[in-house]
């Protein structure tokens, strides 16, 4: 764990934004301030683009009474987020709970194994944080179109959130996308454009577009605000443990956009005093071997993460060139996180160990997390006492095929109570 003076946050204190405690944006690689508009790029060196508080001005107003006042939503966080909360459009996402995995911790042998359950949201992922944050940023900043490049959940939540707000949604999505998580977004009445192409191609194509149109894009012109959402499942989770932050987090890594936004989470409540801790937790990534250049990177020692053509059932995780990944592997080398990859079969395997244990069906995404989790868990990582939480950021009936089948269930019984009573002892249960 590191010491928290190595806790770097910017910020600047002359406030120029009429809402929240937002000062601009600024550079992660050269540090250039400039104003909080939709961009997200540094005009110097094209480096990508925090947030910026007025910390001092936060810090005369937050306080844990007055976030358990607030709504039962994140935007009881209102105060550490580039959106006025004020009046903002919500379908109820966040403040999922947060469930105290006794049988599962049994198993993998820990005694403090806590699970946030993001299946709870609106569309039933983490993604409803983020599109809330850009959603709300896009409509109180006049944008009238709103888009994403998906290979899912995000095309889910955007289409929802826009049809509340009415706002016209545009959804570029890889053309072989599965057809139920097509149907889930077009119902909201999106449109939708299939590319035929890979997930890596779309976002690129929606890097072009972005510049020739006044279009709000959730992962690019708009992805300061909306990746500061991510915050907001750390936020909870430290007020639902009594607000204290737990030793290590476990999170799926896809583009290493929120394993990067937990980490600033976790040092905006030490340094507001809104947790009595010293020390930022562990920070512990997870990914399918089968898309996995961040833990292929920490394996090998180096800090450069090579692209990889993705090849996973985990497709909601399956980003083959991850925006954020050296940033990732930094934080879980300086905290003493690991980054650490899964098997398809383990994955499966993840899905029902956590629905059987715990009665919580997870996605693909989870899978990877629980399954992670097992295999740190085996190879002796915890002594049992530690407070360890795990991220589970998807609902099990997104990728319902990743378990279809996995069971036979044998012919059609006859409606008759002996034939019955033969089949259940046939099955040893009489
Ligand atoms: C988007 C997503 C993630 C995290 O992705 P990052 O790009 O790393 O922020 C994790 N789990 C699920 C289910 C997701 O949809
Ligand atoms: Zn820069």
């Amino acid at each position: 764990m590191s010491p928290v003076d190595s806790v770097e946050l910017a910020g600047t204190t002359a406030p120029m934004h009429a809402t929240a405690a937002v000062t601009g944006l600024q550079c992660r690689g050269c540090g250039h301030e400039q104003p909080a508009t939709a961009t997200h790029l540094c005009e110097l060196c094209f480096g990508p683009l925090e947030v910026t508080y007025d910390y001092d001005a936060i810090a005369g107003r937050v306080s844990r009474r007055r976030i358990e006042a607030g709504p039962p939503s994140l935007w009881r966080y209102a105060d550490l987020l580039p959106v006025d909360g004020g009046d903002v459009v919500t379908l109820g996402e966040g403040f999922t709970p947060l469930v105290h995995a006794r049988t599962l911790g049994a198993e993998l042998g820990l005694r403090h194994l806590h699970l946030k359950n993001d299946t709870q949201n609106p569309t039933n992922s983490f993604k409803d944080r983020v599109v809330a944050m850009a959603l709300n940023w896009a409509l109180q900043n006049g944008f009238r179109t709103v888009a994403c490049a998906s290979t899912g959940n995000l095309a889910n939540s955007l289409a929802a959130y826009a049809a509340r707000a009415g706002l016209r949604a545009v959804i570029f999505i890889p053309a072989n996308l599965e057809a139920p998580k097509v149907a889930a977004t077009a119902v909201f009445g999106a449109t939708i454009v299939p590319i035929a192409g890979s997930y890596d191609d779309v976002n690129r194509l929606c890097a072009e577009l972005a510049d020739d149109l006044d279009w709000g894009f959730c992962n690019i012109n708009l992805r300061p605000y909306y990746s500061e959402g991510s915050k907001t499942l750390t936020f909870e989770t430290a007020e639902q443990l009594g607000w204290r932050l737990p030793d290590e987090i476990v999170i799926p890594v896809a583009s290493g956009c929120q394993f990067v936004k937990h980490r600033k989470a976790a040092a905006e409540l030490i340094n507001l005093g809104l947790v009595d801790a010293r020390q930022l937790p562990r920070f512990t990534g997870a990914q399918a071997l089968g898309c996995s250049p961040v833990a292929s990177a920490f394996e090998r020692g180096s800090e450069v993460v090579q692209p990889v053509r993705p090849d996973t059932i985990a497709r909601s995780i399956a980003i083959g060139n991850p925006s954020d990944g050296a940033d990732v592997l930094r934080i879980a080398w300086r905290t003493g996180g690991v980054v650490a990859s899964v098997t398809e079969e383990e994955i499966v395997e993840g899905i029902e160990l956590l629905a059987t244990t715990e009665g919580i069906f997870t996605e693909t995404a989870g899978g990877v997390t629980v399954a992670v989790l097992r295999k740190l868990a085996r190879a002796g990582r915890w002594s049992g006492d530690e407070t360890v939480a795990a991220y589970i950021t998807g609902h099990g009936l997104k990728t319902l095929d990743a378990v279809a089948g996995r069971r036979t269930l044998g012919d059609p019984v006859q409606p008759a109570r002996r034939d019955v009573r033969e089949r259940l002892s046939e099955l040893g249960l009489t």
